[in-house]
């Protein structure tokens, strides 16, 4: 049996543990990293792959600190300017004319609110970050058959007969993250009853700079604009919707679900040449127990999952890696171990705050804009309206929407007496 040590084991090459792997490697920690499977390499001039994320502010951030950001091809980035919402009522439910809500990036002071990318570029840019560092190992593919963690100690058995150990070990492994499962970490997860079918479409316009999202009674769908590539232009489309709808558009031919899309989004979409690639993904609202024990952390989503309705998810797992980077950074230049779990801790809480707030606002707007109560429908009017002649609760919706929750995660704090 092969043995290895490392500072750092990282479980799972997503976009998430990669982006780690970079932060430790260029912080002079000894890191290896491993998934289960082999990643595919894409080249930019391919079509665009179906899983796509909205990238804000501080993600972007931190991928350019990383040296990831000018790796992503300038033909896969799509920036998004203004983000637009609305609810559609029947005109006998409206209490005012106006029930749209728009978002601009100016309001915030930024040139974009964010950028649509497709994950498989983004995680592509990381990984070859990766390549200029000579401490940071990527092991071959391979599952984990065994995990320990002892006294001082964490380790892993593959199924290749490796035996790592390491002074840290990272579960990046996704929503049934292994990690989580087999170290005893205890998930609240609940279910959505919605389902999200989605589609890469080659549109016939260039898909512009604004997002946009129709909330509808168990059938909300919206619009992402992708980057046009060699003349041809491109939008990714959500459509949350049942189980049952969501699975059965999944089995149509492409003819068949250009004619339900076309049937059930607004007439703003742009006319659709072909559908390119799709598919329908369950959906959940998930925090793990606790996202440390000694010697072991969760980050990205082996430690939460949020609805995507507001494309926070891989924003979220980024700002994770940023504070659990920042804090092993900090232990080791103070020379503590950076498996202790009150160092741990400290991450741990830090974004478990966040990550709730995050999810409750994301819970909040999902079971508003959900609800087919007439007292739902009148205060989900108002609030429109309100917010949309209001500056100051403009302001605050255009920060939400770029990923900004800092002042809900610190009213949270103060509730939970946490520091
Ligand atoms: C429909 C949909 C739309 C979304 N849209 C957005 C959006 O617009 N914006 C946004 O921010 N987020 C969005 N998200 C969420 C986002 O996709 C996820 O939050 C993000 O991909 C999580 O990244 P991760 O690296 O934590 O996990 P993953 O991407 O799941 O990566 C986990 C990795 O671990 C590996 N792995 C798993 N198990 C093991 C094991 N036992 N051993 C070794 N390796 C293992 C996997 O192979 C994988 O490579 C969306 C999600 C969905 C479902």
């Amino acid at each position: 049996m092969k043995q290895q040590h490392f500072d750092v084991l990282i479980i799972g090459l997503g976009m998430v543990g990669s982006a780690l792997a970079t932060f430790l490697g260029d912080n002079n920690f000894n890191v290896a990293i491993i998934d289960k499977q082999q990643f595919k390499s894409v080249a930019n001039t391919e079509v665009p792959t179906l899983r796509v994320s909205a990238i804000n502010p501080n993600s972007q951030a931190l991928l350019e600190a990383i040296g990831a950001w000018k790796l992503i091809p300038e033909n896969k980035k799509a920036p998004y300017t203004q983000l637009k919402v609305w609810d559609y009522l029947e005109a006998n439910h409206r209490l005012f004319n106006n029930n749209q809500l728009s978002f601009e990036a100016d309001l915030i002071k930024q040139d974009f609110l964010g950028y649509i990318i497709e994950n498989q570029q983004v995680q592509q840019a990381i990984l070859q970050t990766l390549n200029n560092h000579s401490n940071v190992t990527i092991l071959p593919p391979s599952t984990i058959t065994a995990l320990n963690l002892d006294a001082n100690l964490a380790s892993i058995i593959t199924t290749d007969n490796q035996h790592i150990t390491a002074n840290l070990l990272v579960g990046a492994d996704g929503a049934e993250s292994f990690v989580r499962k087999s170290s005893g970490l205890g998930i609240t997860k609940t279910e959505y009853s919605q389902h999200c079918f989605t589609a890469v479409v080659e549109i016939a316009e260039p898909a512009g700079m604004t997002t946009w999202q129709q909330f509808a009674e168990d059938n909300t769908t919206a619009f992402l604009p992708l980057a046009s590539n060699a003349n041809k232009h491109y939008a990714s489309l959500i459509w949350h919707t049942s189980a049952i709808k969501a699975n059965s558009l999944s089995q149509m031919n492409s003819q068949q679900q250009q004619q339900q899309i076309e049937a059930n989004f607004p007439q703003l979409l742009p006319k659709i040449i072909n559908i390119v690639s799709s598919g329908a993904f369950p959906l959940s609202k998930a925090n793990a127990s606790n996202y440390c024990l000694p010697n072991l952390a969760l980050v990205g989503d082996a430690a939460h999952m949020v609805h995507p309705l507001a494309g926070q998810g891989v924003n979220m797992g980024f700002q994770d890696v940023q504070c659990l980077a920042s804090t092993l950074i900090q232990a080791k230049k103070q020379g503590k171990n950076i498996g202790d779990v009150k160092i741990l801790r400290s991450y741990a809480r830090k974004r478990f705050v966040a990550n709730c707030a995050m999810n409750s606002v994301v819970h909040s707007i999902y079971l508003l804009f959900n609800n087919t109560n007439i007292i739902s429908k009148t205060i989900r009017n108002i609030g429109v309206n309100v917010t949309n002649r209001i500056p100051f609760l403009k302001k605050i919706g255009a920060g939400y929407a770029s990923g900004n929750c800092q002042d809900i995660a610190s009213t949270l704090k103060t509730i939970l007496n946490l520091n």
